[in-house]
């Protein structure tokens, strides 16, 4: 069977070590790019070939598109796999490859670009017939037309950036005043961020949970789910600790999910694997909140229960290749929970990088998906996620129990993390009852 000779990934971390290990193990040549920073990154010795493309800064490096063509030319690489942030979902680095006649380990340029929009696409969900959360139905132009649609919708509503991603470019407002604050401060940071300053209005879903569905669309026209991921457990409207299956479905509701994502995945004529995101209310009705065309940072808890590697996915989709799996053959068996360690400050959230000067973590029954090894330098210019920890058990008690235990034997010195945090969740009676929203966190007395 054959995929590709040579991958570049296009990123960096615990992602790019990932797909590095999938490529190896299927015969298939890795390239890795890095920035100065990450010189003494273990991504870059566990490539075939490694090329430099630029300093620290981001704009300079990872996100700089014709740095990243030029490496894939230079070692004749023909495939691009972009792992998630950065490039991923960039049309504009989608068609770039195409131009250059290398294969992008993603979907068409277009059916990106349409989905990377919240807005166009909830317009195409809505057409789908999928649920969308009650908003405006497009761009919104001014100030005047924000205040007269949230006055129909009623408050608290969600101002949110159309190109928003990694829980930056959201802001809630419960009355007027905040909403036209937060139409004064979002449009400009989505612009700088996002490069992009369309907004549009959510209505706040109170006390919600975050359910997502793992999707796989061949260039054949087969769609399959590889069932849902529990991510309610966040900080920053981002997730910390993920799990699958979900302890709030039961399996009529969780079919009507996974029919739903299948059903608006089929409209756009996607070809990826890819998430689509749903919001539950309180009365357990599902809303679409937002797809993501690329690699999930929580698809191991997926690949866990399911046996599947993403990956492999992934690299079969782009070369043309049929789903190896039809939608019977797919079953999941027992439980998964995946834990974010973050290098950051448990009480503020905030990024803390440092040098990583002991590093201790358990060896058996356990995935570890890790950017790091004892020594390394935690860099302040990329996410400060260092790792993941994912555990499978028969059932959701077994897998709490061995994640409560891997979060044990855990040591790292040198730098601050959210460890000490992802124990307590872990010894949380809310989360042990599985009856958590993502508003657990906003709980201090977790932390102590
Ligand atoms: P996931 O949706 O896979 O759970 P996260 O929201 O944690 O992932 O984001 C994964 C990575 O991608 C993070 O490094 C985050 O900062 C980055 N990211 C996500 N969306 C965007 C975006 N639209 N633009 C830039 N970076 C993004
Ligand atoms: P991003 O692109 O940054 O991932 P999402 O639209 O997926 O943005 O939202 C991220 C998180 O923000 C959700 O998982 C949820 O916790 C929260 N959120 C988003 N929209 C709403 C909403 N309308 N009501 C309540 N919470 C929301
Ligand atoms: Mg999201």
């Amino acid at each position: 069977m054959s995929y590709f000779n040579k991958v570049l990934i296009a990123n960096r971390g615990e992602i790019a070590r990932r797909v590095i290990r999938t490529c190896r193990q299927l015969g298939i040549q890795t390239v890795a790019v890095y920035s100065e920073a990450d010189a003494q990154a273990p991504f870059v010795s566990e490539a075939s070939e490694a090329v430099c493309i630029g300093p620290a800064q981001a704009k300079k490096s990872y996100l700089d598109i014709e740095k990243v063509i030029q490496a894939a030319k230079q070692t004749t690489a023909d495939a691009i796999h972009p792992g998630y942030g950065f490039l991923s979902e960039n049309p504009l680095f989608a068609k770039r490859c195409k131009e250059e006649n290398i294969v992008f380990i993603g979907p068409e340029a277009d059916v990106m670009e349409t989905m990377g929009s919240k807005v166009e696409a909830r317009a195409h969900m809505q057409k789908a017939g999928v649920p969308v959360v009650p908003g405006s139905s497009g761009k919104i132009e001014s100030l005047e037309e924000a205040l007269a649609i949230a006055d129909n919708l009623g408050y608290p509503l969600m101002l949110k950036a159309s190109a928003g991603g990694g829980g930056i470019g959201m802001q809630l407002a419960h009355n007027q005043e905040e909403l036209e604050k937060a139409f004064h401060s979002t449009i400009p940071k989505a612009e700088s961020f996002f490069n992009d300053g369309t907004v549009f209005l959510e209505k706040w879903i109170a006390d919600p949970r975050h359910i997502e569905v793992q999707i796989a669309a061949d260039r054949h026209g087969n769609v399959v789910h590889l069932y849902e991921r529990e991510c309610s457990v966040q900080r920053r409207n981002q997730k910390v600790v993920e799990e699958s299956p979900s302890p709030f479905l039961d399996a009529s509701l969780r079919n009507q999910l996974l029919e739903a994502a299948v059903r608006g995945v089929k409209e756009i004529g996607y070809t990826n694997v890819g998430t689509m995101e749903f919001i539950f209310d309180s009365d357990r009705n599902f809303y679409f909140l937002e797809m993501n065309t690329r690699l999930q940072v929580e698809h191991p808890v997926t690949e866990e229960i399911t046996g599947i590697d993403l990956v492999e996915w992934q690299l079969r989709i782009a070369a043309g290749q049929e789903l190896p799996l039809q939608q019977e053959q797919i079953n999941k068996a027992g439980h998964a929970i995946e834990c974010r360690l973050y290098a950051e400050d448990p009480k503020t959230f905030f990024p803390s990088p440092g040098t990583v000067e002991q590093l201790k973590l358990p060896d058996k029954d356990i995935r570890l998906d890790f950017s790091i090894v004892e020594g390394s330098i935690v860099s302040p210019f990329y996410d400060p996620m260092i790792g993941k920890l994912i555990v499978h058990g028969a059932n959701r008690v077994e897998a709490i129990e061995k994640m409560r235990q891997a979060l044990a034997q855990v040591e790292i010195h040198g730098l601050k993390t959210n460890l000490a945090l992802l124990a307590s969740i872990m010894e949380n009676e809310q989360f042990e009852s599985g009856d958590y929203t993502t508003q657990f966190l906003e709980k201090k007395e977790i932390l102590s």
